[in-house]
């Protein structure tokens, strides 16, 4: 697998690289970084707007990527697939383009203590500009969401929950079905940041029955600048624009513009075209593999390490939930995590140490920060072995 990331095959510091950023962003397969060069030397117009064959074939391309990724995300239609920047995109159009038109003064949306910062923001900022609250569903001591306070918070005030489905930070897969549920229930709307949950998890968007999700595609094995929001047609129908400028309108006079259909109307301007194509090429290499193959690699990968670094004396993991993603987040006692970070990029090991983007978790969990490991489908258990021989020897030296 791995001599399909042409990345993958160079020395760091002298030594084979070995890549547990996955989280932060994974490696791209050669056949979406071949996929950016036909792009740029086959394809490359403008779309939608064009009567010549570049400008057709480059529509074709870009809206056929829109059909794959709606039977990624078991869409209803291609049209309610509206490409964006990412994640942190996605939810910012709904916090502006959703929540001030439909959230006001008093009302409440319901985030967790486990959110990226990307998804608590954007919410915060709403409630500055409209008068809402924000509440906040704690966690429990290993790094999951405590349910029975999620129920308590709910209530006919409640308009939005946004919720990630798996923690970047401590890798615990939440229980999305339940939240969703109770939160129909009190005709709250949901949001789901599936950053995390997209490269790992089979997702249907009609059977979770989420009003919005959204990924980024960086973290699915494709290109940076590029992802999806995904909403229920009505709720999309009725929200307003985001964006203004071209190809989100229907017709424009200097007294009035009328918008155009979904998903035009949230993709204003030249779209990242490239990107949305080699997306799609990143999604066919999943698909190609299997996604429950991925997750059972990475599952592996993640017992298997868990085990051995349960032997280094003074480690701590941070998210133990017997239900979580390919991230290990750990402390060892006495040793700063980016001290331990840079001494495995000497050994050619590349982590994420940091609050990553949790500050407000890392708060509740009294630390500054973690080092952590996350998995991809390219990883191997020789890797987690070099991996915990660098642990001990950068222990060795730091304690
Ligand atoms: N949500 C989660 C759970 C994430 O892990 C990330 C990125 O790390 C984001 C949101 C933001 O994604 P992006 O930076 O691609 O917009």
């Amino acid at each position: 697998m791995k001599q399909n990331f042409p990345i993958l095959s160079q020395k760091v510091n002298g030594k084979e690289l070995i890549y547990f950023d996955n989280a932060a962003t994974c490696q791209k397969p050669i056949s979406v970084v071949q996929k950016i060069d036909e792009y740029y030397q086959e394809t490359n117009s403008n779309i939608h707007r064009g009567a010549h064959f570049l400008a057709n074939k480059a529509t074709e391309e870009y809206e056929a990527a829109r059909e794959y990724t709606a039977k990624f995300l078991g869409a209803e239609k291609s049209s309610l697939i509206n490409f964006v920047r990412g994640t942190t995109e996605a939810i910012n159009l709904v916090a502006y383009a959703f929540g001030d038109k439909f959230i006001g003064k008093d009302d409440e949306i319901i985030i967790s203590e486990l959110e990226h910062h990307s998804n608590i923001v954007p919410w915060q900022m709403l409630c500055e500009r409209t008068g809402a609250k924000l509440r906040v569903i704690p966690i429990n001591d290993i790094g999951e969401l405590n349910y029975e306070v999620y129920a308590e918070l709910l209530s006919e005030k409640t308009k939005l929950v946004s919720i990630n489905y798996v923690s970047n930070a401590l890798g615990t897969i939440n229980d999305v079905e339940t939240i969703i549920e109770k939160a129909h229930a009190v005709g709250a709307k949901v949001f789901l940041d599936g950053a995390q949950a997209a490269p790992h998890l089979k997702v249907n968007v009609q059977e979770l029955d989420c009003d919005f999700f959204a990924f980024s595609a960086h973290k699915v094995y494709g290109p940076t600048g590029i992802g999806v929001l995904y909403g229920k047609e009505d709720v999309l129908n009725a929200m307003n624009p985001f964006h203004g400028g071209g190809e989100m309108i229907e017709t424009v006079t200097f007294e009035k513009t009328t918008y155009n259909k979904l998903p035009y109307k949230f993709e204003a301007g030249t779209p990242n075209i490239c990107g949305v194509i080699a997306m799609a090429e990143a999604l066919k290499f999943v698909d190609e593999i299997g996604i429950e193959n991925i997750a059972k690699h990475e599952n592996d990968l993640l017992e298997y390490a868990t085990e051995k670094m349960q032997t280094i004396e003074g480690m701590t993991f941070y998210g133990t939930s017997k239900n979580k993603s390919g991230v290990i987040s750990f402390l060892i006692d006495g040793i700063h995590p980016y001290d331990l970070g840079v001494l495995l990029d000497k050994q050619g090991i590349a982590i994420r140490t940091g609050h990553h983007c949790t500050q407000p978790l890392m708060n509740k969990l009294q630390i500054e920060g973690t080092c952590r490991a996350s998995f991809a489908i390219y990883n191997t258990k020789e890797e987690v072995d070099v991996f915990i021989k660098a642990l001990n020897r950068a222990v060795l030296m730091l304690k």
